[in-house]
């Protein structure tokens, strides 16, 4: 039996392992996919909106050429850092349900690549399972179109086409610039009065430029509310509607955490703010033993952590555990 399974290998998964085997906890990661495979579904030529330093985990120095990293600098830092810190890692096994024994230790109930069952057996579990898999649905008609994605890689498969990005944060601002530099015609639907005030600086003039040129027809305080397979539906807020044209739809609305491994455990939850119930000095759920780390610990607004915060929790995680008797009865 480990002293502690962490389930999920994000970023702040990996820091909650490392600093617990720094206060010498056996601890074993359980991984669906692969080693931050959050991060490897982000755009392909996605630029960090944090310094390397502030994404540094286990004391790894992550050096980078550039100011900010890019995603293929993350992928290799972090399966650096994983590998320098010999972290037990179980890939492509999915945990399906965490139980808490009478005892006091926790059944983790997994499925494997092959579809086998498995049960593993921890004195402690600390949920790092992220918010990538559930996007922010719009709840429209058409949204389950194929010409519908919630996930941008790259322009490439796009140019020439004609694309309407809905949102107006760093993610659709990125996907419009690169959508305009291999000629896709771009419209963008955001329901604000202007794009979000966290817009990478540097991105910010490049954007509002090509706004200017027409490049990119921004269409602000307005909202899509059908999708057709050759067009979309935006009110307005004055009260009009427009149809415009598009061969694909990029809903790049956001994501929020999934609670069902929460759930299935007995956390509680904020009804208003769909929070986990957690002491924020420690990170211990209201479940004896089991805590959370990450994102999954943000409310309905899941920007609130994000790894240059999030990469912190493991050592709130492991300072507790090592201080509380390991013994679950002692609980
Ligand atoms: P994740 O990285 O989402 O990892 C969770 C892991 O759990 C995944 O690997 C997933 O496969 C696994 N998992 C899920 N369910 C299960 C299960 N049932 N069983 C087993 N494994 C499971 N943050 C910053 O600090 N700086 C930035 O510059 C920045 N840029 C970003 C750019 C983009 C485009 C996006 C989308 C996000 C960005 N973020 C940034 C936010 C950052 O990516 C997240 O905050 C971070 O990934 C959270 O880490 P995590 O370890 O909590 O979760």
């Amino acid at each position: 039996m480990k002293d502690v399974i962490i389930i999920g290998a994000g970023p702040c998964g990996l820091s909650a392992a490392i600093e617990c085997q720094r206060q010498g906890l056996s601890s074993l990661i359980i991984e669906k996919s692969f080693i931050v495979h959050s991060i490897y579904l982000y755009p392909t030529n996605m630029q960090f909106f944090s310094t390397a330093e502030l994404l540094e985990i286990g004391g790894v120095p992550f050096t980078s050429p550039n100011e900010k990293p890019y995603r293929h600098e993350a992928l290799v830092y972090y399966r650096r850092a994983a590998a320098q810190h010999k972290l037990e890692i179980a890939a492509y096994e999915e945990v399906q349900t965490v139980e808490r024994l009478t005892d006091g230790t926790f059944a983790v109930h997994t499925t494997n690549k092959r579809g086998a069952q498995q049960t593993r057996q921890a004195a402690n579990v600390v949920i790092a399972t992220g918010y990538f898999d559930q996007p922010n649905l719009i709840g429209i008609p058409g949204e389950e179109l194929p010409k519908v994605t919630h996930y941008f890689g790259e322009a490439h498969p796009y140019t020439g086409m004609k694309v309407t990005v809905i949102g107006g944060s760093n993610s659709a601002v990125d996907a419009a610039l690169e959508l305009v530099r291999v000629g896709a015609a771009v419209d963008m639907v955001y329901r604000g009065a202007s794009i979000s005030e966290n817009i990478k600086p540097w991105v910010r003039p490049i954007f509002e430029s090509m706004v200017l040129k027409e490049k990119i027809n921004l269409h602000l305080e307005s909202r899509v509310t059908e999708i057709t397979p050759d067009s979309v539906k935006v009110d307005k807020s004055g009260g009009e509607s427009v149809w415009l044209d598009n061969d694909f739809v990029l809903a790049l609305t956001g994501f929020r955490p999934s609670r069902a491994l929460l759930a299935s455990a007995g956390v509680v939850m904020d009804d208003e703010m769909d929070k986990p119930a957690f002491n924020p000095s420690t990170m211990e759920s209201n479940i004896p033993g089991l805590y959370v780390a990450g994102v999954i610990a943000s409310g309905r607004n899941a920007n609130e952590v994000f790894i240059e915060t999030g990469r912190g929790h493991g050592k709130l995680i492991a300072d507790h555990i090592r201080t509380q008797s390991l013994l679950p009865e002692a609980r």
